[in-house]
C-alpha cells in the first residue's frame, strides 16, 4: 500500500453555522502556517516577556510547558506502531530483496556524503569567521563557571557511550520488544527487516493475511497522527514562549558570532547542498520542495527531537512528495536516528570555538580528523534533544582539546537549546532530501502533492490521498 492510501481521516467543517472565536480557524489556512504562526507568536510573547523582565508573564507562559510535552510524548507515543508497520508492509511487499540491499547502500552512502560535506561547510565558515576570537576572557571564564555542573553531567554521560564496536553489536536486539519499549530504533529496524524478509518468502495467502494486518495498523498511525498534528500550533506555541521567555538573552548577546556562524553554515548547507542534491538528483526545485514538507521542519524545530518528528516525517514523504512506502519506510527511521547532517555541523562549528577560545590551532590534519569524527559522532547521536552536544565531547577528545571539555562544553550550554532546534530542523530536511533522492534513483515518480481535504465522519468519508491539510 502506498501514500497513505485507504487512510481515511477526518475533520470536523463549520456545518452548524455559529460562528465562535477560534485563533486559528479550521480550514481557512494550511497546517503549516498554524504551525509557523504558533511558533513566531510564541517566540514573540515570549521574548517580550524575556526582554521586559515581566516576572509573572514569564512563569505564565513557562507554566504553559506541559502543554508542549503532551504534545511531544503523544506524537513520540505513535513512533513504534508507525515504523514497525510501515517498514513491514514496505520490506514485505517488496517481493526483491535484492532491491532492499540496494535501496539500503544507497542510502547509507548518500547519508555519509551528505554528513562530510556538512562538517566541512561547518569548518569552513569557522575558519573564515573565526568566532572563537572574539570572546575575551572574562566572559570565557563567566560563561564557563555558569554551566560548569550541567557541562560535568554531559561528560559522564559521554563516558558511559558505548565503543563503535558495541554500537554494532547493539544493532541485533536480544529482544525486539525491549528495543521497541526503550525507543531504540536501529535494532528496532533490524528486527523488523528481517522478519518482514521472512514473511516476504512464506506461502502467499499467509504472507498476505500478515502485509494487510500490518497495512491496517499502519492506516490507523496515519490517522492518529493527523489528530495529533491538529494540535501541533498550541503546542508549539507552548513550547516556544516557554523556551524563549527561559532563555538567558544576555547569553545570546556574548555567543552572538558564535550561534550565528552555526545558523548561517546550517542555512548554506539546507539551501545549497539540499538545492543541489534535489536539483540534480531527484529533479525536484527546493522551495517547492520545502513548502510541501515544511510540517516536518517546523515540529523539529519545536521539539528538537528527529524521532519524537518521525511520524510526522513519514506521513509528509508519502501524502506531500509521493514517495513509496518500501523507500520511506526504510530510509527515514534510519535518517532519524543515523543521518544528522545539522549536529554534524554544529559539532564542527563547535569545535573550532572552542579551539580558537583557547588559543589552541588545529593543522589541516586536526580538521581532517574533526570530519571523520563528527561524522560518526553525528551517527552516534540519538535524534533526541541534546544528544549532539553529548556526542561532541568524542570529537574534542579526538582533537586533543581533552583537558578542556568540560570548560568548553560548559562556555556553549547556554546557547545550545536554540541551536539543536535549528540543527534538528536540518537533520530532518535532510532525511526528506535524502528520501526523495533515493526514490527518484529507483525509478519513482515524484510528485509535490497539494495538501488533502479532510472531511468529517458524519458527512463524508473519503479515502486518504484525496483530501486533507496536512
Ligand atoms: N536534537 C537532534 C535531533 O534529534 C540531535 C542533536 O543534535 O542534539 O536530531
Amino acid at each position: 500500500m502506498q501514500g497513505g492510501e485507504g487512510t481515511s481521516i477526518f475533520i470536523r467543517t463549520s456545518s452548524s453555522g455559529t460562528p465562535s472565536f477560534h485563533p486559528f480557524p479550521p480550514h481557512s489556512m494550511q497546517l503549516y502556517t498554524k504551525i509557523l504562526l504558533g511558533l513566531i507568536l510564541g517566540a514573540i510573547c515570549g521574548f517580550f516577556a524575556n526582554v521586559l523582565g515581566i516576572v509573572w508573564l514569564q512563569n505564565l507562559f513557562i507554566s504553559l510547558e506541559p502543554i508542549g510535552t503532551v504534545f511531544i510524548r503523544a506524537i513520540t507515543m505513535i513512533v513504534v506502531p508507525l515504523v514497525v508497520a510501515s517498514l513491514m508492509v514496505g520490506t514485505a511487499s517488496l517481493g526483491d530483496l535484492a532491491k532492499l540491499g540496494r535501496i539500503g547502500g544507497k542510502t547509507v552512502a548518500y547519508y555519509l556524503c551528505t554528513t562530510a560535506v556538512a562538517v566541512t561547510i561547518g569548518l569552513l565558515i569557522s575558519n573564515l569567521v573565526r568566532p572563537g576570537a572574539r570572546i575575551d576572557q572574562t566572559t570565557r571564564d563567566t560563561l564557563s563557571q555558569e554551566f560548569d555542573e550541567q557541562a560535568a553531567g554531559a561528560v559522564t554521560l559521554a563516558d558511559e557511550a558505548p565503543s563503535v564496536v558495541e554500537t554494532l553489536i547493539n544493532l541485533i536486539p536480544q529482544n525486539p520488544i525491549q528495543a521497541a519499549a526503550e525507543l531504540d530504533l536501529l535494532p528496532l529496524i533490524f528486527f523488523t527487516i528481517i522478519f518482514a524478509a521472512a514473511i516476504s518468502v512464506i506461502a502467499p495467502a499467509r504472507r498476505d493475511a500478515v502485509i494487510t494486518f500490518f497495512e491496517g495498523i499502519n492506516d490507523a498511525c496515519m490517522v492518529v497522527i493527523d489528530w495529533i498534528m491538529k494540535t501541533a500550533p498550541y503546542a508549539v506555541f507552548a513550547i516556544i514562549a516557554a523556551v524563549v521567555s527561559r532563555f538567558g538573552m544576555d547569553l545570546l548577546q556574548s555567543l552572538l558570532v558564535y550561534t550565528a556562524t552555526v545558523a548561517a553554515g546550517l542555512l548554506i548547507h539546507g539551501f545549497f547542498t539540499y538545492g543541489l542534491a534535489l536539483r540534480l538528483l531527484a529533479k525536484l526545485e527546493f522551495l517547492p520542495f520545502l513548502k510541501n514538507i515544511s510540517n516536518a521542519p517546523l515540529v523539529a524545530f519545536s521539539t528538537s527531537s528527529s524521532s519524537a518528528t518521525l511520524p510526522v516525517t513519514m506521513e509528509t514523504a508519502e501524502e506531500r512528495v509521493g514517495i513509496s512506502k518500501p523507500v520511506s519506510s526504510f530510509v527515514l527511521p534510519l535518517g532519524a536516528t543515523i543521518n544528522m547532517d545539522g549536529t554534524a555541523l554544529y559539532q564542527a562549528v563547535a569545535v573550532m570555538f572552542i579551539a580558537q577560545i583557547y588559543g589552541i590551532p588545529l593543522s589541516v590534519m586536526d580538521q581532517l580528523i574533526v570530519v571523520l569524527t563528527a561524522t560518526l559522532a553525528s551517527i552516534g547521536a540519538a535524534g533526541v534533544p541534546s544528544a549532539g552536544i553529548i556526542t561532541l565531547i568524542i570529537v574534542l577528545n579526538a582533537v586533543g582539546l581533552g583537558a578542556h571539555v568540560q570548560a568548553g562544553i560548559a562556555l556553549i550550554l547556554g546557547v545550545d537549546r536554540i541551536l539543536d532546534m535549528l540543527r534538528t530542523a536540518v537533520n530532518v530536511t535532510g532525511d526528506l532530501t535524502a528520501s526523495a533522492v533515493v526514490a527518484r534513483s529507483e525509478g519513482e515518480n515524484l510528485e509535490l502533492r497539494p495538501a488533502r481535504r479532510k472531511v468529517a465522519p458524519e458527512e463524508e468519508r473519503v479515502p486518504a490521498g484525496t483530501a486533507g491539510d496536512l
